[in-house]
């Protein structure tokens, strides 16, 4: 199934993310895992790949090595050990593979510049995604033009984390219940965008958890799970 944030069709863009469901992985990565390295075969998520390329009918499904980095690169049509990558390339689907880390999906709607971040609390405490808002800067972007999804993600009812975590963050998004903690990535992350001047009119947060949603994969709920993917690309018309 997708969900898809139905604001970017009117630029001429479409920003999609697929659940666990329509693939053809066995347990524990049913079944439309888009990962190699968590131990499915190379030619199911060759052929999961192949069915997302399918559905969005786009020429391409670009993916990144990721390595919880601050890492951006132009997309090239390789696959870079990066967390973030940008084009104006129309047809190319910019894919994040998730688990609970968080894919921030931007557009700058005047320009026509598409970009896909992918954050866990790494991504977070590095401003990962405030660094793509600095390069549409760098490329002429304007804060009135951009706008940016969060799509689904380990929330901060379900995302516990322990000192050495919780430490690195504003207390603001370390949420205390009892003598457990809780990090609420998405706030860190709109944060981010705000203190440089996005307007939080322009962010939307699909408010999909998940941990709780178990159409997802989720790396907290099941340590061996597949990985979700989800992004955005530019419509050819
Ligand atoms: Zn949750």
């Amino acid at each position: 199934m997708i969900f898809e944030d139905e604001r970017f069709k009117q630029y001429g863009a479409r920003c999609v993310f697929f659940d666990r469901d329509g693939g053809v992985s066995q347990e524990p990565f049913d079944c439309l895992n888009v990962s190699i390295s968590v131990g499915d075969t190379f030619e199911n998520v060759k052929k999961n790949m192949d069915i997302v390329k399918k559905q969005l009918n786009v020429n391409t499904v670009a993916t990144l090595n990721q390595i919880h980095s601050d890492n951006i690169i132009e997309y090239n049509g390789t696959i870079a050990d990066a967390d973030g990558f940008f084009t104006t390339q129309k047809g190319v689907f910019l894919g994040i593979k998730f688990a609970d880390c968080c894919p921030v999906i931007f557009m700058d709607i005047k320009k026509k510049i598409i970009a896909s971040i992918h954050s866990g609390w790494r991504g977070a405490f590095l401003k990962i995604s405030k660094k793509m808002l600095h390069i549409f800067y760098n490329l002429g972007s304007k804060n009135e033009d951009i706008i940016v999804t969060l799509g689904p993600h380990i929330c901060g009812n379900c995302y516990e984390i322990k000192d050495d975590v919780a430490s690195k963050f504003d207390s603001r998004f370390v949420i205390k219940k009892g003598n457990k903690q809780f990090l609420s990535l998405r706030d860190s992350i709109i944060d981010s965008l705000i203190e440089s001047g996005l307007k939080i009119k322009n962010i939307n947060d699909m408010q999909i958890c998940t941990y709780e949603n178990k159409n997802f994969f989720s790396y907290r709920r099941n340590n061996l799970s597949g990985r979700n993917i989800g992004g955005i690309f530019l419509l050819d018309n």
